[in-house]
């Protein structure tokens, strides 16, 4: 995947479907001078283990191997990269042509070269190289066990004068503020415990 699609839209947020795992969402996706960024990317990213794929789906609620087929029917002569520019951001469309090799007019594409766009638009399979780290990222996962963690007051179990309460712990939230509430949360309950 590396280098596939570099300078495609850049700067460009964009709806996608990403899903690692048992992770999936629905957001805006980014795509930087280093790869790719967004919220989609951030969420996905805390079920992604090194070595594991990624799935995004760059037009999440339309079947595009099925949109291709009627495109086909309904205007034979335009080509792939005008029809895949109506739906993404040009220079992504125009990425993505030379990525494949593959532009034509609609009425040249027989249905097995439509179900492949239809695959890699709709389940784009890619392996990131890795993430940008602690110098970027937003939360952590892992953290102290919550199972030897008092829910009421953030004690140690065996050892009430110990107390952890926010980031530190095993609790990773999603975005939109989740995080900051657990910490919030979980430090008003642990002071007004004392
Ligand atoms: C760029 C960025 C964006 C984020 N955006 C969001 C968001 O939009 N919504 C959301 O919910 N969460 C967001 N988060 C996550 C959220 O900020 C954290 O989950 C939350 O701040 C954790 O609070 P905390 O008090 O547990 O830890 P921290 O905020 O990390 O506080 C720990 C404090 O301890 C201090 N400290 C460390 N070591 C020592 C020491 N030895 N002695 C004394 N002090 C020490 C540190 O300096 C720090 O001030 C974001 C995080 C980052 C980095």
């Amino acid at each position: 995947m590396e280098g596939a699609c570099r300078g495609a839209g850049r700067g460009e947020l964009r709806e996608v479907e990403a899903s690692c795992r048992d992770g999936r969402y629905r957001e805006p996706m980014l795509f930087t001078h280093r790869g790719l960024s967004g919220p989609a990317m951030l969420q996905v990213s805390s079920h992604w283990q090194p070595g594991d794929e990624i799935v995004i789906d760059l037009l999440p609620g339309e079947d595009a191997f099925a949109a291709l087929c009627a495109a086909r029917d309904a205007t034979p002569k335009r080509r792939l990269s005008t029809w895949l520019g109506e739906r993404l951001p040009k220079r992504l469309a125009q990425a993505l042509v030379e990525w494949h090799g593959d532009d034509g007019v609609l009425a040249e594409c027989g249905n097995a070269r439509l179900q492949a766009w239809g695959e890699a638009l709709n389940r784009w399979r890619l392996k990131p190289a890795g993430t940008e780290g602690w110098r970027t990222a937003e939360v952590t996962l892992g953290g102290v066990d919550t199972r030897a963690i008092s829910s009421r007051d953030f004690s140690v179990a065996g050892l009430p004068q110990l107390r952890f309460i926010g980031e530190v712990l095993d609790v990773t939230g999603e975005l939109g503020g989740h995080n900051f509430q657990w910490a919030w949360a979980s430090g008003v309950a642990c002071g007004q415990s004392l």
